[in-house]
């Protein structure tokens, strides 16, 4: 069982760990695929721990709000399997793909079925499972309403410059949805599907909202969030498999060997790493290593478990 410090412990580490990354001279390059991702400036870094009752810890600029880009991919992977359970997994695989999120390649070689969830062609997959289960079109993103719910913060949103941006620029990922869609593996509408997909990358989120958000993944989907559809104890256990092997991309096993807990990651710069019976983590930093994950909030994660004593090996 990891360490259970308390609140004042853990508001001074994050303090701490605060001052130490606005002194950090390599922040990484902010993602500039998305150009609307490369106005945000490359100096915010904001760090939130929510335990698993009360008010999220919080330091640096933990309430600035951001694009939670492929974070949103965990938000959809529960919505997705409330709908049709594990029959997904006849869609999408189970195991790290070792190559970047939005690579092609293995998805011919493995005829239009994606590794994991939580690569953007897995992520496409289940945007076409939500569409179709969803009667009516013009309702509310149900991903959008999931981290609402969760959050307790009706006010968070879909930021529509980052959205256009994405639309404009996405044409790999239409590839990638196109290609599903001549192998059987998407059953809508190809172009409206990438859509869904880059709106819920496109949701805005705190440190402080993504922490409450992704609680539920550290206690067990127990308690508050237990009226959520498709979140059982068993299922949370396996999100948070995923999470290990295949959060960070072609990164994965790196960051587990670095961090030692289930993380995912966003171009955003936002990073969520679990806790399992302890709480969730957010941090948050727009620049990006070469695999598209954050420096900084690796970098203030690691050290924040390390000098916590959370791990779950
Ligand atoms: N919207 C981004 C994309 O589709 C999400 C990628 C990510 O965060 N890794 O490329």
């Amino acid at each position: 069982m990891p360490n259970q410090p308390d609140g004042t412990e853990i508001q001074s580490v994050l303090d701490d760990i605060a001052i130490r990354m606005a002194g950090e001279a390599d922040r990484g390059e902010v993602a500039s695929y998305i150009p609307e991702l490369a106005r945000v400036p490359l100096n915010r870094f904001g760090i939130a721990v929510a335990p698993l009752h009360g008010e999220p810890i919080i330091a640096g600029d933990a309430e600035m709000p951001f694009s939670i880009q492929s974070i949103s991919k965990v938000f959809a992977l529960v919505v997705a399997l409330g709908h049709v359970g594990a029959s997904l997994w006849r869609r999408v695989g189970r195991e790290p793909s070792g190559d970047p999120f939005n690579s092609i390649v293995q998805l011919e070689f493995e005829r239009g079925k994606p590794r994991n969830p939580f690569i953007n062609p897995g992520a496409i997959v289940v945007s076409d499972v939500i569409l179709e289960h969803q009667s009516d079109e013009a309702d509310p993103h149900p991903v959008l309403d999931l981290c609402q719910r969760l959050a307790d913060a009706p006010d968070i949103t879909v930021d529509e410059d980052v959205f256009a941006s994405e639309v404009a620029t996405g044409d790999r990922n239409r590839a990638l949805a196109y290609f599903m869609l001549a192998e059987g593996n998407i059953r809508g509408d190809a172009t409206k599907v990438t859509e869904r997909y880059f709106r819920q990358c496109s949701i805005e989120m705190s440190c402080r909202q993504l922490a409450a958000a992704t609680r539920f993944l550290a206690t067990g989907g127990e308690g508050a969030d237990a009226d959520i559809a498709g979140v059982t104890p068993e299922r949370v256990r396996r999100l948070n498999a995923l999470m290990m092997t295949c959060g960070c991309y072609d990164a994965s096993g790196e960051v587990a060997f670095r961090i030692g807990l289930p993380c995912k990651s966003g171009v955003g710069g936002g990073l969520v790493a679990i806790v399992p019976g302890v709480g969730s983590i957010v941090a948050w930093s727009p620049g990006l290593d070469k695999k598209g994950n954050s420096v900084l909030a690796l970098k203030a994660i690691e050290d924040l478990a390390h000098r916590l004593g959370w791990s779950v090996f």
